[in-house]
């Protein structure tokens, strides 16, 4: 049988962001709007309500809480780097606001498939 301390001091020391500094990084990624590129400006209403109208003015929004968007798992390598960890961040980011633009635009199509089909 082997001493657990002897055991975790055998083992490498990495240089780890602690726990504080992912977290940072994590309320950073978690602070920023997503990436808004062709959809129009949406109105932000209480409740952190990102709302966007139809262009066309008919009274039409979609609602969507980019807030509340769950975060998923972020995938570094066991041994990861601060730069592997930045760059795992900023790709999850990417990802997140690609989907969010595709819901978007899903919904704005939708939008102008049944009420504005001659657009
Ligand atoms: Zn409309």
């Amino acid at each position: 049988m082997t001493d657990d301390s002897d055991f975790l001091s055998s083992l490498p020391r990495l240089p780890l962001p602690s726990l504080e500094e992912m977290e940072r990084a994590r309320e950073e990624e978690r602070g920023r709007p997503p990436l808004v590129t062709t959809l129009p400006e949406p109105d932000f209403v209480p409740g952190g309500i990102a709302r966007f109208h139809c262009v066309l003015g008919c009274g039409w929004h979609h609602d969507e809480a980019p807030g509340l968007e769950p975060m998923g798992p972020v995938r570094v390598p066991v041994d990861f780097t601060p730069e592997q960890l930045s760059d795992a961040l900023s790709e999850h980011a990417a990802a997140r606001a690609e989907r969010f633009r595709r819901r978007v635009e899903s919904a704005i199509a939708a939008h102008f498939a049944d009420a504005h089909p001659n657009h």
